[in-house]
């Protein structure tokens, strides 16, 4: 079968590789939409980073790995009756081993042993087959297309971090960030009902309105300031930080109501110069968020099929698997601001 591996830094390959067998407690998988994640650009430009080089504590694997662990597909055979031949699916792609101490809390994102089918093993949604635990398999309701069920897994993690708050409907929300993540939290912040929904990005405004943004700030200049104005003073309950960078911090620390609450959301790529008194003098609190567990995949599925989560503009273009280097990979890295979501159809 064909799939999309990754040897190594700027080295993914589309190559035939065997199919895998279907295995007990296991589900096989026909993939059919994989989103391209930042994380897959940051392991393709920069990696390897979080693929291992040794093997993996649980898969046991090195690269070539293959990719994808945003997607959707239909289920091809079966080991048990949890799941019917022809039905549509997601894989939630943590990998986890059920024994360490945050597993045995429910943390199941925090594992010691972590890792992600599409990143450590187990293979990947860009293939034409995968086998995956049935754990890690939902069901998506048939009225739910498959190239919108490639949306779930980071509209999960966008559920997950608004969990981190508190949020009420007169609730007045920072997000700081246009990027995929930024567009999915802001898309969670609609469906859950916050009063107000104010985005500092570099996005053009109108592409950031579609997606429920009441006020648009630009990420470059004095956000603290416009924050302040929007919101007459009080500053934001709530700020999201999908951004990552010293600046985006800062403006966070800055624009946070008294006793709000910032959620650091991005993985920041390198260390930034904090200064804790911007939190101090307001006694606002700084938390982070990592990932998501099944039930944000479940909420999610049900946002959806509720109509409260309407995702279909996140999707800004369809190719195939032999187009993921230059017209995926290379697209996104070339085209920041005009692509949100790449969904590979398999
Ligand atoms: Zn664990």
């Amino acid at each position: 079968m064909r799939a999309a591996q990754y040897w190594g830094n700027r080295d993914v390959r589309i190559q035939d590789i065997p199919e895998p067998e279907i295995k007990p407690g296991h589900v096989k998988i026909r993939p059919a939409f994989v989103g391209i994640c930042g994380s897959d650009l940051t392991e393709y430009t920069s990696g390897p980073n979080y693929i291992r080089t040794t093997p993996h504590p649980i898969t046991n694997e090195v690269p070539p790995i293959t990719l994808g662990h945003e997607f959707s597909g239909t289920v091809t055979e079966v080991s048990s009756p949890s799941f019917a031949v022809g039905q549509k699916v997601v894989v939630f792609p943590t990998i986890y081993d059920k024994s360490c101490t945050a597993c045995k809390s429910g943390a199941i994102n925090m594992c010691a042993s972590g890792g992600f089918i599409g990143l450590s093993g187990w293979g990947g949604g860009l293939s034409e087959a995968i086998v995956v635990p049935t754990d890690n398999v939902l069901a998506l309701p048939e009225d739910i297309p498959l190239d919108i069920g490639a949306l779930v897994e980071p509209l999960a993690v966008a559920w997950h971090a608004v969990n981190m708050v508190d949020l009420k409907p007169q609730s007045k929300v920072l997000v700081i960030g246009g990027g995929p993540i930024g567009i999915a939290v802001m898309l969670v912040l609609k469906a859950r009902g916050a009063a107000l929904v104010v985005v500092s990005s570099r996005k053009a405004g109108d592409v950031l309105k579609a997606f429920g943004a009441d006020e648009l700030v630009d990420s470059g200049g004095d956000v603290v300031g416009a924050v302040k104005e929007i919101t007459k003073g009080s500053g934001a309950d709530f700020v999201f930080d999908c951004a990552g960078y010293e600046k985006s911090l800062k403006d966070a620390c800055q624009s946070v109501a008294v006793k709000g609450t910032v959620v650091t959301v991005a993985v920041y790529s390198k260390p930034i110069l904090f200064q804790p008194n911007d939190l101090l003098f307001r006694e606002a609190y700084l938390t982070a968020c990592l990932g998501c567990v099944q039930q944000d995949f479940r909420d999610v599925i049900n946002a959806i099929a509720s109509g409260a989560i309407k995702p279909k503009e996140m999707i800004t273009r369809n190719i195939e698997l032999e187009q993921l280097v230059g017209e995926g990979l290379h697209r996104l890295l070339n085209n920041t601001e005009q692509d949100i979501k790449i969904l590979v159809k398999i």
